[in-house]
């Protein structure tokens, strides 16, 4: 008798106790981690002095901090790609004067070593296909000189223009950069330049710049998991992928805070939040932070051929990708795929209103979703909207400009979703 009143009060302490325990997302600890991969410690997670792997050190150090179980040490599956990258030289002057590595003009990707001046030849402002490219210029003319090339021509940089050997494009918006795993190098020498850079008063351009190819960049995919309370032979995957661009050059850093240390920071807040709460793991769990992403997919491609669970077993796969904002909304890539899954997004969202719109969208190869579809896994990508951050693959991805708009709604609906997963069966068919 004694004992049941002595009782009360501590059941009462241990329920505030619970409660207090029961926070569930945590945007202190989803803004810290973002702050931290973005800045220049980690060198843009690239593979300039290997800041994707020294990410994945501090990654690696959260998820044992959170309480994940591993399937292999220190949650690391290791892998390898080839990678051209630009360690050191990136100077491009204009007459001398010296133009913003990743501000003023970035470098194609497959792009080597070159040190030279050239006579700038340009092209009307109204051309817009390769084929008046050639009506005006012949390109056997073009030797030793860089034909400046307007921004209405579609994927000059991108692609390059046949039998021209040296090109620069005009862009009046933002310069977004990117990189190619695996590629080959090229002679072709093909830079994007702002537009307010480059005058018509402009006569020579002045390139040095020194690319160094990787045969073997040693990257780093990290798996942790949570054990299903339930159902631990089943699988629920987050997915996120934690490398960036790097470096362009000894200084120029791309801080992918946004793209996508937003992605990381939430797989390890829900990873946090399952190991403390194992109760609402109904599956087994996984939380998997992929790295060569930007390289073309290359991490989530490894492991989906050299799983570390059996694929057929998982149930789904979200991947997350720049999910910083969300005052427009949230979309979601292969909705169209899983009708009936996608409708357990929308009833969530309607019933607990956290997003304002929920835009459901088809298939698209774009990010780390994919390769686990094509093995044919339900799988989703989740990425918000929101005016309030714009930036994409720029030096001015940087922690300050994400404002999280919609983290507690995402974290809901993430949660909801693989709470109420099971009570769909057919979630796979249309
Ligand atoms: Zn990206």
């Amino acid at each position: 008798m004694l004992l049941k009143r002595f009782f009360v009060p501590v059941l009462i302490f241990l329920c505030l106790l619970s409660s207090q325990k029961s926070k569930s997302q945590d945007i202190d600890y989803v803004r810290s981690i973002v702050k931290k991969l973005s800045s220049a410690q980690f060198h843009g997670r690239g593979y300039v002095n290997d800041g994707d792997t020294k990410a994945a050190r501090f990654l690696s150090k959260e998820m044992k901090k959170a309480g994940l179980q591993a399937f292999t040490p220190d949650y690391y599956q290791p892998y390898s790609f080839a990678i051209n990258t630009f360690p050191s030289g990136m100077i491009v002057k204009l007459d001398d004067k010296k133009m913003k590595p990743g501000k003023d003009f970035v470098i194609h990707p497959a792009a080597q070593t070159i040190r030279k001046s050239y006579p700038l030849v340009w092209l009307d402002d109204t051309i817009t296909t390769l084929s008046s490219v050639y009506s005006m210029v012949d390109t056997n003319s073009l030797k030793g000189k860089m034909l400046v090339v307007p921004e209405g021509v579609k994927n000059a940089y991108r692609n390059g223009i046949p039998g021209v050997e040296s090109l620069v494009q005009r862009v009046s918006g933002s310069i977004w950069w990117h990189v190619s795993g695996g590629r080959k190098t090229s002679g072709k020498l093909v830079l994007k330049m702002r537009d307010t850079m480059l005058t018509r008063a402009n006569q020579t351009i002045e390139i040095d710049i020194e690319n160094k190819f990787i045969e073997k960049h040693d990257a780093l995919n990290l798996v942790g998991f949570v054990k299903g309370s339930a159902e631990p032979d089943s699988f629920f995957v987050f997915v996120a992928h934690y490398d960036h661009l790097g470096q362009m050059g000894k200084k120029t850093v791309f801080p992918g805070a946004s793209d996508n240390a937003s992605g990381t920071a939430t797989v390890l807040d829900l990873a946090r939040y399952y190991a403390l709460h194992p109760e609402k793991a109904h599956y087994t769990m996984v939380f998997i932070l992929v790295s060569g992403e930007e390289a073309g997919l290359l991490g989530s491609t490894y492991f989906a051929e050299n799983p570390l669970f059996p694929l057929d077993k998982t149930k789904f796969v979200i991947n997350l990708d720049m999910v910083g904002t969300g005052s427009e909304g949230l979309s979601v890539v292969n909705a169209l795929q899983f009708p009936r899954a996608a409708a357990l997004i929308d009833s969530i969202n309607t019933e607990k209103h956290y997003f304002a719109d929920v835009r459901k969208g088809g298939e698209s190869c774009n990010s780390d979703h994919c390769p686990f579809y094509k093995k044919g896994v339900p799988a989703f990508f989740l990425f918000t909207r929101g005016s309030e951050n714009q930036e994409y693959h720029t030096i001015t991805d940087t922690y300050d400009k994400l404002p999280f708009t919609a983290y507690p709604q995402l974290f809901g609906i993430l949660t909801d979703f693989a709470g109420h997963l099971r009570h769909e069966p057919n979630y796979r068919k249309n």
